[in-house]
């Protein structure tokens, strides 16, 4: 089978990957010059660690990841909401670790190992248009046609196959802004930051840091409510003095990450989403990772959501059914899944942002409810339900 990926960032890699593994020939459209990430960090829980495990990614992966040895909530102020133990415990309740990465670190081993799977790479190459004649897709790219069985449509949240199968609405602004940070661990006064996947909450705002690289480098991400509008980019830096401004009073650790940013500023970019939607194939092409289901990264489920597109979809096109059929069944598959991991993502974007008694009270219901690991299992514990059956 010929497969098109519009699209390599890591939900196309990794179905490009996949998809390879299982026998198709695949080719990776890239619209960009160069095939890379953005330069921040990336949580990769036990349900998305498992499948780059299964691709032969296990020894790199835990190279440059960082085993945080818990994921802890806190109020601004210092005291923890919930606390849920990663590390070894991860490993054991769930049969794969939770990795923290930098991105470029992960797109880099997907790159490498797509390529030695002899998945084909093209960039400067946006998907223009496709049409598909019931027999395959034809798509035009810079003026030249390409034919291919499927094409996937990894595009990203503003995704162009997308808005053929689904309509050209745009994604929607969720009035909160991330402000990042990348900041070597050396530059910090030394156990500052605890080798965990930290959240600081308060009204309106919240803060996340935790290490990547083997611990080298400390990603950080503050994210604030209540703006009108602003661009979605990955690459426009914060003027000076905003995040210090934005975060003025908060815990020393957040001080000091803001501090010690080179140049004082980091990046800021808007927090966009879509609301859930079926549409996700026609004919013979399908949507994947963001095109077909953005959320806010408050649940840190991007990428492991696109990560597991990637296996369902190969699978099923590995299967027995025409073309058509198989990424109707990969659809049907996934929906109610991410439609569960957006809802969560969204509600907790909600509740970091209460004002404090609500908040507490919130996680004080989350903490009775069987504690942090416990009501993770249906997300972390994740199995490809193929695997399920004799
Ligand atoms: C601040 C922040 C923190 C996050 N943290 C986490 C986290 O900790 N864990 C997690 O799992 N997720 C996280 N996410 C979400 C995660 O980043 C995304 O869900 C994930 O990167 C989506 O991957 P993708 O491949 O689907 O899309 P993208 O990464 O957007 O890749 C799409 C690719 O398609 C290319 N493209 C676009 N149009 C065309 C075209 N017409 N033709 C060809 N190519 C095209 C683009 O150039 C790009 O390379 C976070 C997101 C944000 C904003």
């Amino acid at each position: 089978m010929k497969v098109i990926v519009a699209g390599g960032g890591i939900g196309g890699l990794a179905a490009a990957l996949s998809l390879a593994q299982r026998g198709a020939a695949v080719t990776v459209l890239e619209r960009a010059p160069q095939l890379g990430e953005a330069g921040a960090g990336l949580q990769l829980s036990p349900n998305a660690t498992r499948l780059l495990f299964r691709w032969g990614l296990e020894d790199e992966l835990r190279r440059v990841g960082f085993a945080p040895l818990s994921a802890d909530i806190r109020d601004r102020g210092g005291a923890v909401l919930l606390s849920t133990p990663l590390g070894a415990a991860a490993e054991q309740r769930w049969g794969a670790p939770y990795l923290q990465a930098h991105r470029a670190d992960l797109h880099a081993i997907l790159l490498a190992s797509a390529g030695a799977a002899g998945v084909r790479m093209q960039v400067d190459c946006p998907v223009e248009t496709f049409e598909d004649d019931g027999g395959g897709v034809r798509l035009r790219t810079r003026g030249e046609t390409l034919d291919a069985d499927v094409l996937i449509g990894a595009d990203g949240i503003h995704s162009q196959v997308r808005a053929a199968l689904a309509g050209p609405r745009p994604p929607r602004f969720t009035g909160q802004i991330a402000w990042r940070g990348l900041v070597e661990t050396q530059r910090l006064p030394a156990g500052l930051i605890a080798p965990a996947a930290t959240v600081w909450t308060a009204a309106g705002a919240h803060f996340v840091h935790y290490h990547v690289r083997g611990g080298e480098l400390v990603n950080f991400v503050g994210f604030t409510s209540g703006a009108r509008s602003a661009p979605e980019s990955w690459t426009e830096p914060a003027r000076p003095g905003e995040v210090a401004g934005a975060f003025d009073g908060w815990a020393p650790a957040v001080q000091a990450l803001i501090a010690a940013q080179r140049g004082g500023c980091g990046w800021r970019s808007a927090v966009h989403d879509r609301a859930p939607s079926r549409r996700w194939t026609r004919g013979r092409s399908a949507l994947l990772g963001d095109a077909a289901h953005p959320m806010p990264p408050y649940l840190a489920q991007g990428a492991g959501m696109a990560i597991e597109d990637a296996e369902a979809i190969s699978r099923h096109l590995a299967g027995p059914l025409p073309p058509q059929e198989a990424l109707r069944g990969y659809a049907a598959e996934r929906f109610g899944r991410t439609r569960r991991v957006q809802a969560w993502a969204q509600r907790n974007g909600a509740i970091f942002h209460l004002p404090g008694p609500l908040r507490q009270a919130a996680f004080a219901v989350a903490r009775s409810g069987g504690g942090g690991a416990a009501r993770l299992d249906w997300l972390y514990g994740y199995v490809p339900p193929s695997e399920l059956c004799p």
